[in-house]
């Protein structure tokens, strides 16, 4: 008897693809014609298994719905961008460059502001402008608890990436999340800053609630991405809905007149430390072009 199953892969490694089907994990060899046609598969993907009782093999890749560079895997449905509030102090602008490249790559950006405790509740208008902006938030503490329960119920389902600087707390969260877990953190990104050769094998952990989560953090490596000036502003939500109103199409929302998006930060609508770091972004990409 043979079945027909469908699951996610999990892991690539020695040429066998280990597939996760309802808990359990398959080792897989990959059917002859994929091999011949070079399909490249993924950590991530989902595909179907033929299992009988010469084993289990990799018979169909289905198209996916996103795939990141790094970490290298497919189908993400969340990437967790984790930053401490203090020690380390977060770089807003590498966050906001973390959600334009989400954006481009089609995943869904989460926000996770760690180490709460560590911040007065006075002082959290940058938390906030995330908020305001639209992106989903979440301020969580390792130490007390705070926010764990909301970042366990985010990864109930699907495949979910961290991703952030070293040293914020990201496999604190993910212990705290399911003790025993853990990612592999600071050591990769020194391997690459050394540039010695780095094996970039990601795997995907199954959490005992069913969600997947990539044992690798993401975006260790930032490069703007090809964006054409006028449509950096499409990246930023909550510029989403004054920018019909600009008197110039093609409004940079910089020096032109008449700019409804700097009327809305004029008026607190939007934020300004997000708005100013839109105009940094912006200079960049006008560099970029001008070569
Ligand atoms: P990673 O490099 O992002 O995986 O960070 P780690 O999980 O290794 O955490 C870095 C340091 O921050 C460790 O010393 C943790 O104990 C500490 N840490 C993690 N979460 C919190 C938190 O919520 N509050 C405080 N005060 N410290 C934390
Ligand atoms: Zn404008």
């Amino acid at each position: 008897m043979a079945f027909r199953l469908k699951g996610v892969v999990t892991k690539a490694y020695g040429g066998f693809y280990y597939v996760s089907v309802g808990g359990e994990t398959l080792q897989c060899t990959l059917r002859g014609v994929l091999k011949h046609r070079k399909v490249d598969v993924r950590v991530g993907d989902l595909v179907t298994v033929m299992r009988s009782s010469g084993g289990a093999v990799v018979e169909e890749v289905f198209p996916r719905k996103n795939v990141l560079v790094r970490p290298p895997v497919a189908n993400v449905d969340r990437v967790i961008m984790v930053f401490a509030v203090k020690d380390p102090d977060p770089s807003l602008m590498l966050l906001d460059r973390f959600l334009i490249q989400s954006w481009h790559e089609a995943v869904k950006p989460v926000i996770c502001f760690n180490k709460r405790d560590l911040l007065p509740d006075g002082e959290i208008d940058f938390i906030e402008a995330y908020a305001l902006a639209g992106y989903t938030v979440l301020q969580t503490c390792t130490v007390n608890g705070l926010g764990i329960q909301g970042l366990r119920e985010l990864l109930l389902e699907g495949i979910t990436v961290f991703a952030g600087p070293s040293g914020v707390g990201k496999s604190s969260l993910l212990n705290a999340v399911q003790p025993g877990l853990s990612l592999k953190t600071g050591e990769i990104g020194q391997k690459i800053k050394r540039g010695k050769h780095t094996t970039r094998h990601v795997e995907l952990i199954l959490l005992e609630s069913g969600g997947l989560v990539a044992d690798t953090p993401g975006f260790s490596s930032l490069h703007l991405p090809e964006i054409k000036k006028e449509d950096l502003c499409f990246h930023y939500p909550e510029m989403e809905r004054f920018i019909g109103n600009c008197r110039f199409t093609g409004c940079l929302h910089r020096v032109e007149p008449n700019c409804a998006v700097k009327e809305a930060v004029s008026v607190g609508k939007i934020d300004s430390g997000r708005y100013g770091r839109y105009l940094e972004i912006l200079n960049e990409l006008l560099e970029r072009e001008r070569g």
